[in-house]
């Protein structure tokens, strides 16, 4: 998308998303995350202004020193993390956030769990190493059965999968995959689908999608 104005970007994505659900017949909602990750406020607010109540960010840090004063004057909207969570900054994002959509190892498990005693329990996504790649996050394919397990036994509330392709290559393979994968398992969550691909994610079944340069432009 190459317009400056956040408004029209919003509406683009938008109608890119409902294009996509046409196209793959499908009627049940797609939700749009806006990753605001190294924006501040004020490129925020257009899109608050705009209608978009959904926001994404990667770390809990950040996310505390700017959130707390947006939602005081916008209290409808909810916050996804989307990026790694260390175990000792669980009850932070517990605290912060509505969805966790990068749950990827036991220990994170028990934190979560403990963390979610104080009664807020926002929804979670098993993050997937899909592409088996050695420096990125996730859990890898061969492990996920047995987190999920350890999920289920811990009673967190788990709404699906969530994975990131390897880069540069067609995402549309992984992308079933990790539907296949959330199929198999019995969840219908699917968090997937980012600026380049994400009519893509959503012809394949993504439920999540997590775009932020297009709506935002690109990242400084
Ligand atoms: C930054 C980020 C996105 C958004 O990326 P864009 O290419 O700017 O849309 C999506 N998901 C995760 C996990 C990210 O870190």
């Amino acid at each position: 998308m190459t317009t400056d104005d956040p408004t029209a970007r919003l509406a683009g994505v938008l109608a890119d998303i409902e294009h996509a659900k046409k196209l793959a017949g499908r009627t049940d909602a797609v939700e749009l995350i806006a990753v605001s990750k190294t924006h501040p406020a004020d490129a925020i607010e257009p899109l608050i202004a705009a209608g978009q109540r959904v926001f994404g960010e990667n770390r809990v840090q950040e996310a505390q020193g700017k959130w707390p004063a947006l939602r005081e004057r916008h209290p409808d909207i909810r916050l996804a993390l989307i990026g790694q969570l260390q175990s000792n900054k669980a009850a932070d994002a517990v605290a912060l956030f509505d969805e966790i959509h990068s749950l990827d190892r036991p220990s994170l498990v028990s934190a979560l769990a403990k963390a979610m005693e104080s009664g807020r329990r926002p929804n979670c996504f098993v993050q997937v190493n899909i592409g088996d790649e050695a420096q990125k996050g996730g859990c890898a394919i061969a492990d996920l059965p047995a987190l999920l397990a350890e999920v289920r036994a811990a009673d967190l509330p788990i709404a699906g999968l969530m994975a990131i392709p390897p880069a540069d290559v067609e995402p549309a393979p992984y992308f079933a995959l990790l539907a296949k994968l959330a199929r198999d398992h019995g969840l219908t969550g699917l968090s997937m689908g980012m600026s380049s691909d994400y009519p893509t994610a959503v012809t394949l079944g993504a439920t999540h999608v997590r775009v932020g340069s297009a709506l935002f432009g690109a990242r400084v």
